[in-house]
């Protein structure tokens, strides 16, 4: 939004009933965009994810879904397979699918963006999820954490559980999207075998 004001008389345009604010001009020709970045490490995707993008569609205009990874921490999806699988599950909808190991709040800017959506599980996210709002906050005023409650469906779905699950051969069929259920099963194949 601008906040200036200009007067639109001029030496050139001398008549006053054409004098208008810049700012009112302005502010009446643009919409702006309600963008939201949804960071996580999505190794992989699980139905708790999909509820909150779901559910933070109808609160943004549009969503970045932000893969974060960190080279020195070992996932079982490549970065590229855990885009890939977001995409795949989520098609048709707004959203961008991006990744980044830099610093959070800088990516956000860097999109126009100013809000961080966060999904909330048990009192064990809070803790975590409280620090990591708190400095966000600290390094970027502008940036605001907003948080979504899980469905209840949802609330002991982790991707660290579905892995563990599914890596000792346990169904976690209904948990997480259809193609990421494959996914799983082909990757741990051998253990059932
Ligand atoms: P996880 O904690 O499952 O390993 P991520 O690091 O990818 O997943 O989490 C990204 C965000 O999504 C975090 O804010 C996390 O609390 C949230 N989230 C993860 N699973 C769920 C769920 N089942 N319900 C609601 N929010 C969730």
């Amino acid at each position: 939004m601008i906040d200036q004001t200009v007067n639109f008389t001029s030496a050139a345009n001398p008549r006053p009933g054409l004098a208008m604010t810049f700012k009112k001009y302005f502010n009446r020709m643009v919409i702006v965009k309600k963008i939201a970045v949804y960071p996580g490490s999505f190794d992989p995707i699980t139905n708790g994810h999909i509820d909150i993008i779901t559910r933070g569609l109808r609160m943004f205009d549009e969503l970045i879904i932000l893969v974060a990874y960190n080279p020195n921490k070992s996932s079982l999806f490549s970065v590229e397979e855990r885009m890939d699988l977001v995409r795949a599950c989520l098609a048709g909808n707004n959203i961008r699918v991006d990744c980044s190991s830099g610093l959070l709040v800088d990516y956000v800017r860097s999109k126009g963006a100013n809000v961080i959506l966060r999904g909330l599980r048990a009192v064990s996210d809070f803790e975590y999820e409280f620090q990591m709002a708190l400095i966000n906050r600290r390094l970027n005023r502008d940036i605001e954490t907003v948080f979504l409650m899980t469905g209840y469906q949802w609330f002991y779905t982790s991707s660290n559980l579905i892995k563990e699950a599914a890596g000792l051969g346990g169904s976690v069929k209904g948990l997480v999207p259809d193609i990421v259920n494959e996914r799983l099963e082909q990757m741990f194949a051998t253990v059932k075998e």
